[in-house]
């Protein structure tokens, strides 16, 4: 379900990156731990396809993603990947049912109101459907972004850094939401963090560490 064999990747300007290999199955869940600035993040826009790898190989549901065009990869993102980025990106602007139909408009599918409210309900928030942004706490801001994650019923889900920022029992909670939905769509699971709690909250899960000497990671 995601393949990553001897992946690099460099910014303009920026030393190489590498990789650990990773190999998951549908289902499996990782979690991809390292300091600040060893590359968690940058890894999971790789397997989002959205930055292109230096070198090395990488597949993730079953496509190989070098074998994509830029507008043809947004698309697939958009089929196949659940995102809950770090900060979480609700338009302000709009309501809450409104930040997921972006989802739809992302994919180029109609709006499915019916969906919309089916996975805010799957994530406890159905009543906060025609808020702002503005007007939930960060708990609620978070279930409504996993909700839009998911709302497609991705493949892979992928989430940058859950529990930062919260409280022993919030995160708690937010990794329980987590892995609940995906199990429940069968999805394969990465999160990235440096939180130590996370690898004690998901024992099961495979740990992948990227290490960092320099500005080079590599497996450790
Ligand atoms: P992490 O998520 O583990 O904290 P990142 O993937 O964000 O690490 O960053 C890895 C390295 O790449 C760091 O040295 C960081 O400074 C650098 N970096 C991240 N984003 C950019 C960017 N947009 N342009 C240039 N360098 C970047
Ligand atoms: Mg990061």
């Amino acid at each position: 379900m995601i393949r990553a064999i001897d992946l690099s990747y460099a910014y303009p300007g920026g030393e190489l990156l590498h990789f650990p290999p990773v190999a998951l199955e549908p289902g499996q869940s990782l979690v991809l731990r390292g300091n600040s600035g060893s590359g968690k993040s940058t890894w999971l826009a790789l397997v989002a396809g959205l930055l292109t790898a230096s070198q090395g190989e990488l597949c993730v549901a079953g496509q190989d993603l070098s074998a994509l065009s830029a507008s043809a990869r947004d698309g697939w993102r958009a089929r196949t990947i659940g995102f809950l980025p770090q900060k979480l990106h609700l338009s302000a602007a709009l309501t809450v049912a409104e930040n997921l139909a972006l989802v739809h408009f992302a994919a180029g599918v109609p709006t499915d109101r019916a969906a919309i409210g089916r996975s805010l309900a799957a994530l406890g928030v159905a009543d906060l459907a025609h808020r702002r942004p503005s007007q939930l706490s960060g708990g609620q801001a978070q279930r409504v972004a996993l909700a839009r994650a998911v709302l497609l019923q991705p493949k892979v889900i992928l989430a940058d850094e859950p529990t930062a920022s919260l409280d022993d029992a919030a995160a708690a909670a937010a990794l329980g939401l987590l892995t609940s939905t995906a199990a429940e769509l069968g999805a394969t699971l990465v999160i990235a963090t440096h939180d130590a709690r996370v690898t004690q909250a998901l024992p099961s899960s495979i740990q992948c560490f990227i290490g960092s000497i320099g500005n080079t990671s590599k497996i450790l």
